[in-house]
């Protein structure tokens, strides 16, 4: 990752983004322990910029017995980092044998996943600073469709907008059958993004949202669609044009007749029509053109 190099400069901007919503317990949180209640969501943060393993103990038997569990990071190399440390001043509770937890497990409960995200976006805006979308409801909702994305190598938040406002947010996600094609790693780590858009694993966020639009008889006509790229740091993919890139997903806006794409460029949204963004994509699929 670019903007976040380093665990000090993670540490460092920690304390700034964490408060009262984003702790597990809002009502014993106090501005002078930032990271108090903040052990999952800190450490979950933590594995998508460092990899590595989550560790959970009980804190059953201990002082901190009202806060339940424990989250920490075991890096990659196995050195274990606990990036909410301070929230226990001194005091954190020692000996205790942790066990390794799936991401899926602290992110099965609703309110983790919430606190999760919302912190993700903190993290995000705060290195994205000269970024105004970061200011954007619509840019925003993108970012939170995009981190339920089971993908492995890159998340695409779709949001659709008629007249009505926002009627449907969603991201690319792995179809069952082709499930193997990322057992264990990704296969497009080896392909060259935006060609040979068929092969992969996942369902495109604009493939989702179209077929729902069909499901609920909407009108794609008169559908915008906002789509918006991050990678699994949650660092925003910044366009060198502001261009559709997928000839996957524009063969099908085309067929479908989507009003207009809205994609993200240099800070603000910028409008295709579906034909522009098909002769767009068609550019990056014989690699006239590289992402
Ligand atoms: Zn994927
Ligand atoms: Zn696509």
């Amino acid at each position: 990752m670019d903007a976040l190099g380093t665990i000090r400069k993670f540490k460092e901007i920690l304390p700034l983004i964490c408060d009262a919503e984003t702790s597990a317990d809002p009502k014993g949180w106090t501005p002078d322990n930032p990271l108090w209640g903040h052990c999952a969501v800190v450490s979950l943060i933590a594995q998508n910029l460092f990899g590595g393993e989550l560790l959970r103990v009980s804190l059953e038997d201990t002082k901190f017995a009202n806060m339940k569990s424990h989250y920490w990071n075991r890096l990659i190399g196995g050195r274990e980092i606990d990036f909410t440390e301070d929230q226990f001043c001194g005091e954190r509770p020692q000996g205790l044998t942790p066990v390794v937890r799936a991401r899926s497990y602290p992110l099965s409960h609703d309110a983790t996943k919430k606190r999760y995200k919302l912190l993700a976006w903190r993290l995000a805006k705060a290195l994205n600073q000269e970024n105004a979308l970061f200011e954007d409801d619509i840019y925003r909702a993108c970012f939170n469709a995009a981190l339920d994305s089971s993908c492995q190598k890159f998340w695409v938040g779709c949001v659709i907008t008629n007249c009505s406002g926002m009627i449907y947010r969603g991201c690319n996600k792995i179809l069952e059958p082709l499930k193997y094609f990322c057992d264990p790693k990704c296969i497009r780590f080896s392909i060259q993004s935006r060609t040979e858009s068929m092969i992969g694993a996942c369902g495109h966020a604009e493939e989702f949202a179209i077929w729902e639009m069909v499901r609920r008889k909407i009108p794609l006509s008169e559908c915008e669609f906002y789509a918006a790229g991050f990678f699994t740091d949650f660092m925003p993919y910044n366009k060198k044009y502001p261009e559709f890139t997928c000839l996957r997903c524009a063969s099908q806006i085309y067929l479908a007749g989507v009003k207009t794409v809205y994609v993200p460029f240099e800070g603000r949204w910028v409008g295709l029509t579906a034909e522009e963004c098909v002769k767009q994509a068609a550019a990056y699929a014989t690699k006239e053109k590289a992402a």
